[in-house]
């Protein structure tokens, strides 16, 4: 069956201005491809700055795609304008890190989540009303907090009221991003466990971005990773914490504690040495070169292309062609 989710050679460029020296063109996601099944949460991680938060963000049409395709259930988005672009917007929602982006702090919750039916749906506050009682009943919280304002809820609370006002005009896609990263863990795991009871009730896809590995292990049936604005590998979320196929992975994931400390000493933590690049300013050969412990002469030459691993996804490293296997291979400090 077709994927929800369709993106191919996605490129979104940013014009920086700078302080001192002139504008400069940043290309902030680099021809990237990936699919999200119905149903499916795939998991976009990476590190602060390497073009998650601009990727769904431009499946939402909330920043400029300068070229790709992507499609929602075979309807392509980037060319709509106007009145498609909002019955597009009710179909994609997104839930922020920080719920007070949604929602108002002078404004009830329930006034906040009658928004999206007066906006989209024209009715009035009343009419809305008992659509308002229902969601945050979904959500776990009562009907008789619709009269609050967002500071009298905890942290984890103001999150399953904007997972309510996202859920209000039954969307295909929620683009969860740092949905979870600024609460406790057992609060993430309450929230990651809604996440999940309303994916497999509404049959909803999520794009799950997380900077973390350790998050988004329990709710990606796939993840992705990125770096540097480029999707360095993708695969089926088991395989990918179990048999890292990129450098990049290994770090990260070498970063999770291991929950059985019989286990612990399998895997060494990797530090990362070195700066990520200049996104503006990007070496040539693979992005990951100046921070990998396995670089050879190719890496600084050539850019990996993105191949199939054996045991499920893809990856973009020379390693997969040349070379040593990752799993077994001698780590090296990257200094
Ligand atoms: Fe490391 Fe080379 Fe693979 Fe890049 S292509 S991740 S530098 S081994
Ligand atoms: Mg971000």
């Amino acid at each position: 069956t077709d994927p929800l989710v369709r993106v191919r050679g996605l490129n979104v460029t940013f014009a920086q201005k700078r302080l001192l020296g002139p504008t400069r063109s940043v290309r902030a996601v680099h021809d990237i491809d990936f699919d999200i099944g119905r149903g499916e949460t795939l998991g976009l991680v990476g590190e602060s700055g390497s073009g998650k938060s601009t990727t769904g963000r431009a499946l939402l049409r909330l920043v400029p795609v300068e070229s790709g395709s992507v499609q929602l259930a075979g309807q392509e988005l980037t060319k709509l304008r106007g009145g498609e672009l909002r019955k597009l917007r009710a179909a994609m929602q997104m839930v922020f890190q920080d719920p007070y982006s949604s929602l108002d702090p002078s404004t009830t919750v329930g006034a906040s989540i009658t928004e999206p039916f007066r906006v989209h749906q024209g009715l009035s506050r009343n009419q809305a009303w008992p659509r308002v009682l229902e969601l945050l009943e979904l959500v776990g919280l009562p009907a008789s907090h619709a009269n609050r304002y967002p500071y009298e809820f905890s942290g984890g609370q103001r999150q399953r009221i904007a997972i309510a006002r996202a859920l209000a005009l039954h969307p295909k896609l929620i683009v969860c991003d740092e949905a979870v990263s600024a609460l406790d863990v057992s609060t993430q795991n309450q929230v990651i466990n809604l996440l999940e009871e309303l994916r497999a009730e509404f049959e909803l896809s999520y794009l799950f971005i997380a900077h973390d590995l350790a998050v988004v292990r329990h709710i990606a049936h796939r993840v992705a990773v990125m770096y540097l604005g480029r999707l360095v590998e993708v695969g089926p979320a088991e395989r990918v914490y179990e048999r890292p196929a990129h450098p990049y992975t290994e770090a990260l994931l070498s970063a999770i504690p291991v929950p059985n400390p019989q286990r612990a000493g399998e895997r060494e933590r990797i530090v990362l040495h070195g700066d990520l690049p200049d996104p503006a300013d990007p070496p040539a050969g693979c992005p990951f070169q100046n921070r990998c412990g396995y670089a050879m002469d190719i890496c600084r030459e050539s850019m990996p292309p993105m191949t199939e691993v054996a045991d499920g996804g893809t990856v973009a490293c020379h390693l997969q062609t040349t070379g040593p296997r990752l799993a077994g291979a001698v780590l090296r400090d990257a200094n």
